[in-house]
């Protein structure tokens, strides 16, 4: 394909050399050394450790690390592309690398101070997962009425209390977890804190057994006089709400790009078997109702694949982002729910078995609209932006 580089603005899914080179990258990854293990992934809901070594060689796990420290030295951009490719095979490791890359890291990169970043990047890039803990039994989309509380004890500080749905929990080894340092400040006192696993006062508690990505872990956090020294507090003591705020307008850019990707692999199985299938002397892809919902599916697809990457290459251009982002979960979510559910109308019985691969991508597309801010919220956020609140 010959593209006309002389245009001022060039398309949105025109990829550049290195970006088309790194995401082939991560397509082939994914075919070769994710697929075959998805149904098992999936049943034992745990990811193999090698498959995550593995991760880390193809060098999605640190993709905007500085190359200095270690990584590939990317844009956000790029973090994108490796998650929706990946989600389109496993929207399991799909969120595994989302939350390591466009959570963690991000944050380490924004909010880190220099010796910070030298003493947990290059670990991040070689081995070691993230994992960010914003969320409580009894503060989910309220976030800020969290619970958990630090208080300045010596040279450290102590942290206590409970977090819930932690992504990447059984894994991690290190999680940026949000206290209340002074309830009385209100938001105004949350601060984020790095915690490595094995600080004693911390546990990993409970894992749940999830309807969807089943094989991605969700935790729960018990923190009981956790004593963390001054220098891990993840930019400012009290503007930890900015940390959270930010990093997740950011991350839901991700979790759009895992909603494309997935939504993307169950439409491919269900376009080719309805191309296999024959029901009345021909293949259920010659008749127009089923071609219709082919064409359906795939127009929704690029319409979400569009939202991502302008998204995503506007946090990289440095302009505001937040209602795109916002946008973009709650419509890529939406898709993802449409698309799978009828990708399984298309595999007809068989889809809603585990024999055929699409009823798990059904499931997996459920969380779309709930974590990194549930669809309400997305839409709160849109409201007051287009109405100008
Ligand atoms: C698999 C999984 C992984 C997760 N990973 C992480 C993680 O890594 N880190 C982390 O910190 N958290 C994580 N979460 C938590 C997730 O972000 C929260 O579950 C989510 O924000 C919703 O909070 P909640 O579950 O308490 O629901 P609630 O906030 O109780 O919401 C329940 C319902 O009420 C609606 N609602 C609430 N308030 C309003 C309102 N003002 N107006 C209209 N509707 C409203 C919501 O939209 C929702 O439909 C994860 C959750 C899951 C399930």
């Amino acid at each position: 394909m010959s593209v006309n580089t002389e245009l001022i603005h060039p398309p949105l899914t025109v990829l550049s050399d290195d970006e088309r080179l790194f995401r082939d990258s991560v397509y082939q990854f994914a075919d070769r050394e994710i697929r075959p293990h998805v149904r098992a992934m999936d049943d034992e809901a745990k990811i193999p450790r090698d498959l995550i070594n593995k991760l880390f060689d193809l060098g999605v796990m640190g993709i905007e690390i500085p190359e200095g420290l270690g990584g590939g030295g990317a844009r956000f951009f790029h973090s994108v592309l490796a998650v929706e490719a990946l989600s389109r095979v496993d929207p399991s490791i799909g969120v595994l690398v989302d939350v390591q890359n466009t959570l963690v890291i991000n944050a380490f990169l924004k909010w880190g101070h220099d010796e910070m970043k030298r003493r947990y990047l290059p670990k991040m890039a070689a081995s070691a997962i993230g994992a960010y803990a914003l969320s409580e039994a009894g503060s989910g989309s309220d976030a800020f009425a969290m619970a958990t509380r630090a208080s300045e004890r010596g040279d450290d500080w102590s942290i206590s209390g409970r977090k819930l749905w932690i992504t990447n929990g059984n894994e991690a080894d290190l999680f940026i977890v949000f206290a209340n340092i002074n309830p009385e400040a209100g938001y105004r006192g949350i601060t984020a804190f790095i915690v490595e696993r094995g600080t004693p006062g911390f546990t990993v508690g409970k894992k749940e057994d999830k309807l969807g990505i089943r094989a991605s872990s969700t935790c729960e956090l018990i923190l009981e006089d956790c004593r963390v020294p001054r220098e891990n507090v993840l930019g400012e003591v009290g503007k930890g709400y900015k940390i959270a705020i930010e990093t997740l307008n950011e991350g839901r850019i991700g979790i759009g790009a895992q909603m494309v990707g997935l939504a993307r692999g169950a439409w491919e199985y269900a376009a080719k078997y309805a191309q296999e299938r024959k029901q009345f002397g021909k293949a259920i892809a010659e008749n127009q109702g089923i071609q219709f919902q082919i064409a359906q599916m795939a127009t929704e697809i690029e319409a979400a694949r569009l939202m991502v990457y302008n998204a995503a290459r506007m946090k990289d251009a440095g302009v505001p982002f937040v209602k795109e982002a916002a946008m973009t979960k709650l419509f890529a979510s939406q898709v993802a729910e449409r698309v799978t559910s009828l990708a399984i109308e298309i595999y007809g019985g068989y889809g809603f078995t585990k024999d055929y691969p699409v009823e798990k991508y059904w499931r997996d597309s459920k969380i779309g609209k709930i974590y990194e801010g549930t669809s309400n919220m997305q839409l709160q956020t849109i409201a007051k932006l287009v109405m100008g609140k």
